[in-house]
């Protein structure tokens, strides 16, 4: 196997290892790809035929499972296009500040939790957020709040029903 090697500044190395994700072949050449294109969107097709003309000749399934797993973990965003054979999945990068813009609705009960990665939404209140001269962190914002299952058990207990 050929050992790619981390340039400097933003290692896909590092990053994959920040992400908790551990860097195979595959997943670093991926995440090379991706980033060299940015802020270009590419298909798992053209990303598998960017790996060939590395050298790197990975099977289909190798690279849609490290595609996937880069989604999983927040480095790589994925969208659907709509086209005649059907959505198509694009993957691009997700920037430093696109990777914090997830938004966590948090059950305060229980802990289940809802993750919603609006990069929209994240520019909105990051403008509101700097009017009153502060600045989000980076990292996801968690909204707590209470689960419908925790919500009817609540009622059910404090409010009693008539019956
Ligand atoms: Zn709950």
């Amino acid at each position: 196997m050929s050992e790619i090697m981390a340039g400097p500044g933003t290692e896909p190395q590092q990053r994959l290892l920040a992400a908790g994700v551990r860097p195979t072949v595959a997943r670093i050449g991926v995440l090379q790809i991706l980033e060299t294109e940015a802020p270009r969107r590419l298909t798992m097709d053209t990303v598998f035929h960017h790996l060939l003309d590395q050298g790197l000749g990975l099977k289909h399934a190798t690279v849609y499972r490290a595609l996937r797993m880069l989604v999983d973990h927040g480095l790589l965003s994925r969208e659907w296009r709509n086209g005649i054979s059907g959505a198509k999945a694009l993957y691009g990068l997700m920037t430093p500040d696109a990777g914090s813009c997830g938004v966590e609705i948090r059950c305060k009960e229980c802990g289940h939790a809802v993750n919603i990665n609006d990069i929209s939404l994240h520019e909105q209140l990051r403008s509101l957020v700097r009017d009153g001269g502060l600045e989000l962190a980076a990292q996801p914002m968690t909204i707590l709040g209470r689960c419908i299952r925790c919500e009817q058990c609540s009622s059910s207990t404090s409010l009693p029903q008539s019956r």
